[in-house]
């Protein structure tokens, strides 16, 4: 593979405390120089992409994504997920275990791995079940799990609704220093439930989800991440009361960490006024408030994370009426442009947001597929070339996810992923950007 260089982006790099114009040099899969301004490096013979007046960062990384394979491949597969990932600027991925079979064994692990090493553009990291089969009854094989490579271990699509079952995930996945990440929702509470219980499910006459149900769960998750001294990482906080809740733990020494998604960190509830069943997700859109919220949360760091929570499905599943509508929205292509809202409203700093999709998930991940979330010398090349003020539709027919689910259908986006690097392979460029060879 003949070296590649970026030239003469606006380099940002979260992990390095980086901002400034320069470039990137990429040789055999690796980041091997960089330079600040003008300067280019000593040699010629190596291909050019130009990124004047663009943001040239880490690839981003999404520690909360469902892939559907094996199982249900008609709503998306390693191949067109990873696709779909790398047009958003997304080069590592972990893959939720809900599929069928679900994700509970090492042949299973061994099976999404080199389906991903074959098929796949991007890195795939799998997420292990907590318990066997996602039945919420006994511990899967958490040790098995972790030397087949998981990266961490929860049972997503639902809750651990036994507290004993979830004590004892916390504390047996101490041994191996991975975090058990819990989907916090007492079922009970949110049983045939909609959207955000509320006015507006009230009026719409759809059952509705309180915050609550979300809160009841994060509370007693963190009480028992206090008792064990395990690695708790609540999946999509969704309310201002979970926030709170993070917050204090983390104040009181909890080992705590926490994602929000880009949709509940721009829509509201409101939009599910018209029974679109694109915005019917599960945790569901909450309040302008819960919003408020979770951006302070991002700002003073009791949210770590962002995390799309991709969730493809098809046309079939979401083309009915919203009571058997399936939950869930496709997040990794329009990941990018719709948080970048975030940054031109100025509520969030772009180094704060590439921080949480870089820096920040490569840190919940470790080291154990090397250094990831940087673009440090030596570390892997995966680069995402982006333009901040670039404005674009969302076109569902140009998706390359098979999960055309999005209430952004039709929106103009301000921001867009021009470029995306994985592993020193140019996996996506729009048409604007040309290669010089
Ligand atoms: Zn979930």
């Amino acid at each position: 593979m003949k070296p590649l260089l970026i030239y003469g982006g606006r380099i940002i790099d979260p992990s390095q405390g980086i901002d400034e114009i320069g470039s990137l040099l990429i040789t055999e899969g690796k980041i091997s120089w960089l330079g600040k301004g003008e300067v280019t490096p000593p040699r010629l013979d190596y291909d050019v992409v130009h990124a004047q007046g663009l943001i040239v960062c880490p690839g981003f990384i999404d520690l909360h994504c469902h892939l559907r394979q094996p199982g249900f491949e008609e709503k998306e597969t390693i191949a067109t997920g990873t696709q779909a990932a790398a047009r958003g600027g997304f080069t590592t991925i972990c893959c939720m275990p809900n599929t069928n079979p679900p994700l509970d064994n090492q042949a299973i692990i061994a099976y999404i791995k080199s389906t991903a090493a074959a098929e796949g553009v991007v890195r795939v990291l799998p997420i292990g079940c907590i318990s066997k089969g996602r039945k919420g009854e006994e511990l899967a094989e958490l040790g098995e799990l972790a030397s087949a490579g998981v990266i961490g271990y929860s049972d997503d699509g639902q809750p651990v609704n036994s507290s004993r079952l979830m004590r004892q995930a916390l504390d047996y996945s101490r041994a191996f220093s991975l975090p058990v990440i819990d989907h916090c929702e007492d079922t009970a509470l949110s049983e045939g439930g909609l959207m955000n219980e509320g006015i507006i499910s009230t009026r719409l006459g759809l059952h509705g989800m309180p915050a609550a149900a979300e809160e009841i769960i994060v509370a007693r998750d963190l009480s028992l991440a206090q008792v064990t001294g395990g690695r708790l990482h609540i999946a999509h906080v969704t309310t201002k009361g979970s926030v709170d809740l993070i917050h204090r733990a983390k104040e009181n020494g909890i080992q705590v960490t926490a994602e929000v998604t880009p949709h509940h960190l721009t829509l509201t509830e409101e939009r599910v006024i018209g029974y679109d069943t694109n915005t019917k997700v599960n945790p569901p859109l909450r309040t302008e408030q819960d919003i408020q919220a979770l951006i302070q949360g991002l700002n003073d760091n009791t949210i770590d994370i962002i995390a799309t929570d991709h969730a493809p499905h098809t046309e079939a599943d979401k083309l009915c009426e919203f009571g058997i509508a399936a939950f869930g929205i496709s997040g990794l292509e329009t990941a990018l442009g719709s948080l970048m809202s975030l940054v031109h409203d100025g509520q969030v700093t772009l180094a704060t947001l590439i921080s949480k999709l870089t820096y920040e998930p490569a840190k919940l991940i470790g080291n154990k597929y090397g250094k990831l979330g940087t673009l440090d010398i030596g570390a892997s090349a995966d680069v995402a070339i982006l333009d901040p003020d670039m404005e674009w539709v969302v076109d569902i027919e140009t998706f390359v996810s098979k999960g055309k689910n999005t209430p952004l259908a039709g929106s103009v986006l301000k921001g867009k992923v021009m470029a995306t690097i994985s592993q020193g392979k140019l996996v996506y460029k729009d048409d604007s950007i040309t290669l010089e060879r």
